[in-house]
């Protein structure tokens, strides 16, 4: 596993612990070696990731939408930063660029970033490792929905299984480079 694809809040949420975890999880993937896919932002959680990992002197790869600027402020520190047309672009860009994805806590737009590559893993169309990294409990309510889905025969057990669950971003890293490993 070499890239790390990271879908976050461009905004920073309430409680200052997520911050804290996203600036400790961009230090983790760069000690580790690796480098780090997200966005391009240098707002919320997001610039906080990036910020984290360029710290621990690790490569951190952007990529921005074109159409968003003004909704969207770049990152200008980054060790590359790609602007493409649209966000179906984007998406296929950071997805060809990680060799494995982390849900963190975020709002919509992380959403549905993640919720895209996972259903590409459910239908055989990649075979990286997807993890929902549930920073502070966050991700409760999605990971009992999921359950919920599951139980009512919606969500199959073995879709279930791709997903790497975890509290940490040590644990989520472990988590990803175990999949990744035994793939
Ligand atoms: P959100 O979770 O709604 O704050 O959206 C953040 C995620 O969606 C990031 O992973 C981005 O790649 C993407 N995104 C969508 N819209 C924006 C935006 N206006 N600014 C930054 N990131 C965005």
């Amino acid at each position: 596993m070499r890239s790390v694809c990271v879908f976050l809040g461009s905004t920073p949420g309430h409680n200052p612990a997520f911050g804290a975890a996203a600036e400790a999880l961009g230090r983790e993937i760069a000690r580790r070696g690796l480098a780090t896919v997200y966005g391009g932002s240098n707002t919320g959680l997001m610039k906080r990731l990036a910020d984290g990992a360029l710290a621990e002197g690790g490569p951190v790869h952007g990529v921005s939408v074109g159409g968003l600027k003004d909704l969207e402020i770049q990152h200008q520190g980054l060790t590359t930063l790609e602007v493409v047309a649209t966000m179906h672009a984007r998406k296929a860009r950071m997805a060809e660029l990680a060799d494995a994805f982390i849900a963190f806590p975020g709002g919509i737009g992380t959403f549905e970033e993640f919720f895209e590559v996972f259903t590409w893993a459910r239908l055989g169309l990649h075979t990286k490792p997807c993890g929902v990294l549930n920073i502070e409990g966050y991700y409760d309510p999605l990971l009992e929905l999921l359950d919920h889905a599951e139980r009512e025969g919606f969500v199959r057990p073995i879709d279930q299984a791709l997903l790497v669950r975890a509290t940490t971003p040590e644990a989520m890293l472990d988590g990803l480079q175990e999949r990744w490993d035994g793939r």
